[in-house]
C-alpha cells in the first residue's frame, strides 16, 4: 500500500483590472497575508524552540493492539492544544504566559490560521530537532543543521477559503473567497480566478482525496496549489517477477529520440513507441547560445543577480511542458497493460560535456530533462498501480540485444555506414542484426531487467 500525489493549480488573475484582474489593493492584501502568516509561525516556531522538551515529552497509553501499556510522543494535535492554552487569551485561560501572548501579536488572526501556523510550526521544529539529536550523535564537526527558517506557503484550512466550482446557473465558478489581511484587519474578499472544465474535472475526480489548498504567492502570479492523494495497491517486484506472463515496459531516455518505450511479455517485444524531441533540443540549443552570447557581452556577472531571466524561463518551461508530455505516454502504455512493470536505467553520472559554453549548457539542460521524465513518469505510473524499477545501465548500448555479444555503432552517411560512436545505428557482428540504436538499448533494458546475457549475476569467486 503507497500513497500517489498530485497537485492542481487554480491560479488566481492578477492581470489587467480592465481585462478582469483582482485590483492592486486585492494583490497587496494578498502579500500581506503571506507577510503576517510568515510572523505567526516564526512566533510559534520560537515557542515550540523554547519549549523543546515538550516536543519529545513521552505519555503513556494502553494499546489496544498490543495490550499493554506503551508510550509515545505527543500527536500534533495534542501540542497545538497545549500551545494555545499558553499563548492565547480565551475565558479558560485568560493570562497566557508572560512575553508569549499571541492575541496581543496578532489581533483578530483567524483560528484556522492560527492553527495552520502552529501545526507547520510543530513540523519544522521537530524535523530540526531530530536532525540536530542525529548530528550530535555522528560527532561530526561539520554539517550541524541551521535553525529553520519560519517562511512557508500557508495552508488555507476550512473557514479561510470558499470555492464553489459547482455552477448555480452560470457557465462556471469565476471568483474564489479567502480571508485576507488589508494591513489592518482580516476580511473576506473575492479573488477572480482562471478557471476551466479541465481543472474542474481533476479537482473532482472521485478517485483523488483532496487536501487544504496553499496559497502561493509569487512575484508575478498567485495560486491556490490543491495536494490530492490516491492509496494505491501494487505488488512487491520481488513477487510480480515471479509471475511467467509479467509485462515489462522499458523506456531508453536520450537527447534528440527523447524516449523509446518498449513492451516485452514472455521473451518478446510486443509493442514499440518512439518519442521523438520535435526539435526541442535544437530549439533550446539556440536559446541557449543567444544567453551565452549575452552573457559574453555583458562582462563579469553581478553577484546575486541573475540575467537572462525571461529566456531560461522560457527554457525552463519547454523542458517542463516536454517532460510532462512524454512521462504521460509512458504512463498511457503502462495503462494499456494492468500489472506491468516499469523499468529505467539507473540514471548515470554525467561527465562534464566538452564544447562551447552554450553547447555544455544545452547537455546539461538535456540531462536534467532527463532526470524529469524520469521522476514524472515514475509519479504517473504509481498512479495507476505500476511500480517502477531502475537497472543497471552498464553497455546497454553497446550489446546486442538478440544475442549478446558486443556490437559497434554506426551511421549511414550517403549510403555508406560509417562506424562512429554517438552513430545511430546498431550493428551485431555475431549474428549480424542490425537495428535503431535507441531501440536496441531499450530492448537490453528488459534483458537487465531479468539479469540476462551482458548482465548475467556474476558467479561468487571460489578461494
Ligand atoms: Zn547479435
Amino acid at each position: 500500500m503507497g500513497q500517489a500525489t498530485r497537485t492542481s493549480k487554480l491560479l488566481l488573475d492578477l492581470g489587467k483590472r480592465e481585462e478582469g484582474g483582482a485590483n492592486p489593493g486585492k494583490r497587496a492584501s494578498l502579500e500581506a497575508t503571506a507577510d503576517v502568516l510568515n510572523q505567526a509561525r516564526a512566533f510559534y516556531l520560537d515557542f515550540f524552540l523554547a519549549h523543546a522538551q515538550k516536543l519529545t515529552e513521552r505519555v503513556s497509553y494502553y494499546s489496544e493492539k498490543h495490550l499493554e501499556m506503551r508510550t509515545r510522543a505527543l500527536s500534533p494535535n495534542e501540542l497545538l492544544t497545549w500551545a494555545e492554552s499558553h499563548t492565547v487569551a480565551t475565558r479558560d485561560h485568560p493570562h497566557p504566559w508572560e512575553g508569549w501572548n499571541f492575541s496581543e501579536g496578532f489581533p483578530g488572526m483567524p483560528f484556522a490560521y492560527r492553527r495552520a501556523a502552529i501545526k507547520d510550526a510543530i513540523g519544522k521544529a521537530r524535523s530540526y530537532l531530530s536532525n540536530l539529536a542525529r548530528w550530535k550523535k555522528s560527532g561530526k564537526k561539520a554539517g550541524e543543521p541551521g535553525v529553520p527558517g519560519a517562511g512557508n506557503h500557508p495552508t488555507l484550512y476550512e473557514g479561510t477559503v470558499e470555492l464553489d466550482l459547482e455552477s448555480r446557473g452560470k457557465e462556471h465558478a469565476r471568483f474564489v473567497r479567502l480571508k485576507v489581511y488589508t494591513g489592518t484587519s482580516w476580511q473576506w474578499c473575492n479573488y477572480p480566478i482562471k478557471h476551466s472544465r479541465y481543472f474542474q474535472q481533476r479537482l473532482t475526480d472521485p478517485a483523488w482525496e483532496k487536501q487544504s489548498p496553499k496559497l502561493v504567492v509569487r512575484k508575478n502570479e498567485a495560486s491556490l496549489h490543491f495536494c490530492q492523494t490516491q492509496e494505491v495497491k501494487a505488488q512487491k517486484i520481488v513477487e510480480s517477477k515471479q509471475d511467467p506472463d509479467l509485462v515489462t515496459v522499458a523506456v531508453d531516455l536520450n537527447v534528440k529520440m527523447l524516449a523509446v518505450i518498449t513492451v516485452r511479455q514472455r521473451g518478446t517485444i510486443r509493442e514499440t513507441i518512439f518519442v521523438r524531441d520535435q526539435g526541442l533540443d535544437q530549439a533550446r540549443y539556440r536559446h541557449l547560445k543567444c544567453i551565452a552570447k549575452k552573457q559574453r557581452q555583458s562582462g563579469k556577472p553581478v553577484k546575486g543577480e541573475q540575467s537572462n531571466q525571461q529566456l531560461w524561463r522560457h527554457v525552463r518551461r519547454m523542458n517542463e511542458h516536454a517532460a510532462h508530455g512524454v512521462a504521460r505516454r509512458i504512463a498511457n502504455v503502462c495503462a494499456k497493460y494492468p500489472g506491468c512493470v516499469l523499468v529505467f536505467e539507473r540514471l548515470r553520472k554525467i561527465r562534464r560535456a566538452a564544447g562551447s559554453k552554450s553547447r555544455r549548457m544545452n547537455r546539461k539542460q538535456a540531462n536534467q530533462l532527463r532526470g524529469k521524465i524520469n521522476q514524472d513518469a515514475r509519479e504517473k505510473a504509481y498512479a495507476l498501480g505500476v511500480v517502477t524499477v531502475e537497472t543497471n545501465p552498464h553497455g546497454t548500448s553497446q550489446y546486442c540485444s538478440r544475442c549478446g555479444a558486443r556490437g559497434e555503432r554506426f551511421s549511414n552517411l550517403n549510403g555508406t555506414p560509417i562506424t562512429l560512436k554517438w552513430g545511430k545505428l546498431f550493428r551485431c557482428p555475431v549474428c549480424h542484426y542490425e537495428a535503431q540504436a535507441d531501440f536496441n538499448a531499450s530492448s537490453n533494458v528488459h534483458h537487465s531487467f531479468y539479469g540476462e546475457y551482458h548482465w548475467q549475476p556474476r558467479l561468487k569467486r571460489s578461494g
